[in-house]
């Protein structure tokens, strides 16, 4: 069985990580990728694409639902 090098977690993880050349799990690679986002930046993106969404008759929420699949 292969284990993260960093978290151990194992091969057969229920959500299909993979391992790179340095036997780090992708888990570990997205969380790194955490702390150099620019997340000032991805929030006014967010704006931006809800901003279509909104309701503009004051009369009702706003209200965007968006589902994953997760093979
Ligand atoms: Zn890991």
């Amino acid at each position: 069985m292969i284990f993260c090098t960093r978290c151990v977690y194992p091969a057969n993880h229920p959500l299909n990580i993979t391992f790179d050349a340095q036997g780090v799990c992708s888990g570990c690679r997205v969380h790194e990728e955490k702390d150099t986002l620019d997340w000032g930046a991805r929030f006014e993106e967010l704006k931006k694409i809800t901003d279509a969404c909104r309701n503009t008759s004051g009369r009702n929420y706003d209200c965007v639902v968006r589902g994953i699949r997760i093979l």
